[in-house]
């Protein structure tokens, strides 16, 4: 350091970049958020060869190693499988969410992996491993995993 920043003391200040970016979701993917989008469907890829469906999507299946070119669909209701509930505010939330914030692993039928989304209309003290659980879809949906607004309680 130069003699002429001597005695002088070195100030911080938090902040934040924001980077905009795109990139391209790929085709299984993509075709996954079209049919949220379009046909408020709940799609799946299937492995020809073991039979298990992937939620969220997947090209390859992870056992077989083959490329999953069957889709089915699956249902809108599913079991918890985890859950996690967030007391304060952490990058990871939208801002739209209210404290506290619940996110769950949803096993839907006709899947044989959990999807991680957020729980809502529940209160976190209510919320059980196990318990069935349905997919509430947006008014205005984009293409995106909040195509799905969240997860209520089937009642
Ligand atoms: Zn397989």
């Amino acid at each position: 350091m130069s003699d002429i920043f001597k005695g002088i003391e070195p100030l911080i200040y938090e902040s934040k970049i924001n980077v905009p970016y795109s990139w391209w979701a790929g085709d299984t993917a993509s075709k996954f958020f079209i049919n949220l989008r379009d046909e408020k469907k709940i799609i799946a890829p299937r492995c020809g060869s073991c039979g298990k469906v992937f939620l969220p999507p997947r090209k390859v299946c992870p056992a077989c190693f083959t490329e999953n070119t069957e889709w089915v669909s699956v249902s809108d209701e599913g079991t918890l499988v985890s859950y996690s509930v967030a007391r304060r505010k952490l990058a990871s939330i939208p801002a739209d969410k209210k404290l506290p914030v619940v996110w769950g692993l949803v096993k839907l039928d006709g899947a044989d992996t959990a999807i991680l989304h957020f729980l809502d209309d529940v209160d976190p003290g209510d919320v059980k491993i196990g318990m069935r659980v349905k997919a509430v879809f947006a008014e205005q949906r984009t293409g995106g995993i909040r195509d799905i607004s969240h997860f209520k309680p089937v009642r």
